[in-house]
C-alpha cells in the first residue's frame, strides 16, 4: 500500500474512459492508450426484435438503404439525446468494446462530454444511461470546456480563453476563465446545417435533389467561405426534380459560398454577441491570446480567416479539431482531482437553460 498513491492503485484495477458523445462522431479515449474508438454516431436497430444490429461506420452505411424493419438512427440529433434507450445501448457497446480483452475487475470510471446547450434533464439522462451501461463512476463535462482542456488552454488561470466548437448539430461558443464558463451560447448552425444549406441551394438553383452524403462531400471538397485562388468545381449526381431521373451537374465554390452565407453570418453574429457581453478584462485577454476553433466544422475552408476579419481578433484552428473534446476528457481522466471544478457533479448546480 505504501508504494501506491490512491490514484495509481485504482488505475491497476479499473479502466478510465472518456467519451465525446458528438452529434456526428462518437470518440472514446482509454486512459493509457489514447483514442481507441472513432465512429459516426449512428445506430441501426431491428424494429421487430428491438435489437441493435450495427453501430458506427457499419450503421451509417445503412442510412437511407435499410429494409423497412431496420432503422438507422442518429441518437443525438442537434446535440440532444433524442432516444434514451438507443443512447444507452450505444454507450454500453462503446464501454464493452473499449475494455474488451481486459481483465480489470472494477467497473470503469467514465468522463462524458455533453453539448453546452443541454438541459438538466438531459444531463441526468446521459448520467443514467452511462451508469446503466456499466460505468462505476460517471463525470460530466460540457464539451466547450473539454475542447479548451484538449487544446491545452490555461483554463484554470485568471485569464480569458475563448473556444468555438463547430460540430455536426451545434456550434458552442464559450468564454472560460478560472475553471468556469464565464459566457456561452450555442446555436444549431454547424456541419449538418451547412449540408442542408447546400441541398436547399442546389434544389432552388438547379432543380436537382442531392443526397446528404453528396452534399457533405461537396462541402468538404470545394466548400470555401472566402473566394479561392483558383475557382473550384465538382461534378455531382442527384435527382432531376422536373422529370425524376438522375442528373449530373457542375457546382462551383461560388455556389457553395452563396449556399452557406446565411448560416455563416448567423454563426459570426452569435460570436459577436458573446464578445459584446464579455467583461472588458477578459475581452482584452482574448484580443491578445486569440480565439480557438475546434470541431469538424472548423475545417471548412476560409472559416478561420473569415471569423478573424469579422471580429478583428486572431483566430487559431486546432491541429486536430475533431478530437479536441475527446483529448480533453482524457486529460481530465489523468487527474480527476485537479479538474473537479470543471465537472458537473450535480445537475442542480446548472443554471436553467433558456
Ligand atoms: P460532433 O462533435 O457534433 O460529433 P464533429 O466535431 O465530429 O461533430 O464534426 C462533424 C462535422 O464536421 C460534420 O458536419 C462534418 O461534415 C464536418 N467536417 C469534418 N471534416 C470536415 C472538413 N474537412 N471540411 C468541412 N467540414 C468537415
Ligand atoms: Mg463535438
Amino acid at each position: 500500500m505504501k508504494f501506491f498513491g490512491k490514484k495509481s492503485l485504482r488505475h491497476l484495477f479499473s479502466h478510465d474512459i472518456g467519451i465525446d458523445l458528438g452529434t456526428a462522431n462518437t470518440i472514446v479515449y482509454l486512459r493509457g492508450r489514447g483514442i481507441v474508438i472513432n465512429e459516426p454516431s449512428v445506430v441501426a436497430v431491428n424494429q421487430k426484435t428491438g435489437q441493435v444490429v450495427a453501430i458506427g461506420t457499419e450503421a451509417r452505411a445503412m442510412l437511407g438503404r435499410t429494409p423497412s424493419h431496420i432503422l438507422a438512427i442518429k441518437p443525438l440529433v442537434d446535440g440532444v439525446i433524442s432516444d434514451f434507450e438507443i443512447t444507452e445501448e450505444m454507450i454500453s457497446y462503446l464501454l464493452g468494446r473499449a475494455t474488451s480483452g481486459s481483465n480489470k475487475i472494477l467497473s470503469p470510471r467514465v468522463v462524458v462530454g455533453v453539448p453546452s446547450g443541454i438541459t438538466n434533464v438531459e444531463i441526468r439522462a446521459v448520467r443514467d444511461a452511462t451508469r446503466n451501461a456499466g460505468a462505476g463512476e460517471v463525470h460530466i463535462v460540457e464539451e466547450p470546456m473539454a475542447a479548451a482542456i484538449g487544446m491545452r488552454l490555461p483554463i484554470h488561470e485568471p485569464v480569458g480563453n475563448m473556444v468555438i466548437d463547430i460540430g455536426g448539430g451545434t456550434s458552442d461558443i464559450a468564454i472560460i476563465s478560472l475553471g468556469g464558463v464565464v459566457r456561452s451560447k450555442n446555436l444549431r448552425v454547424a456541419g449538418d446545417k451547412f449540408n442542408s444549406d447546400i441541398i436547399a441551394y442546389v434544389r432552388n438553383q438547379f432543380k436537382v435533389l442531392l443526397g446528404e452524403k453528396t452534399a457533405e462531400l461537396v462541402k468538404m471538397s470545394i466548400g470555401s467561405v472566402l473566394p479561392t485562388h483558383a475557382p473550384l468545381e465538382m461534378t455531382v449526381k442527384g435527382r432531376d426534380l422536373v422529370n425524376g431521373l438522375p442528373k449530373e451537374i457542375v457546382i462551383t465554390d461560388t455556389d457553395i459560398r452563396d449556399a452557406l452565407s446565411q448560416s455563416v453570418e448567423s454563426l459570426v453574429e452569435t460570436v459577436r454577441e458573446v464578445l459584446e457581453s464579455t467583461p472588458p478584462e477578459i475581452l482584452s485577454d482574448i484580443m491578445h491570446r486569440g480565439v480557438y476553433l475546434s470541431g469538424g466544422g472548423a475545417l471548412v475552408k476560409g472559416l478561420r480567416e473569415l471569423i478573424e476579419s469579422e471580429i478583428n481578433v486572431p483566430v487559431h484552428v486546432d491541429a486536430d479539431p475533431l478530437t479536441a473534446v475527446a483529448r480533453g476528457t482524457g486529460i481530465i481522466l489523468e487527474d480527476l482531482e485537479s479538474f473537479r471544478d470543471v465537472l458537473i457533479e450535480n445537475e442542480s448546480e446548472l443554471p436553467p437553460k433558456k
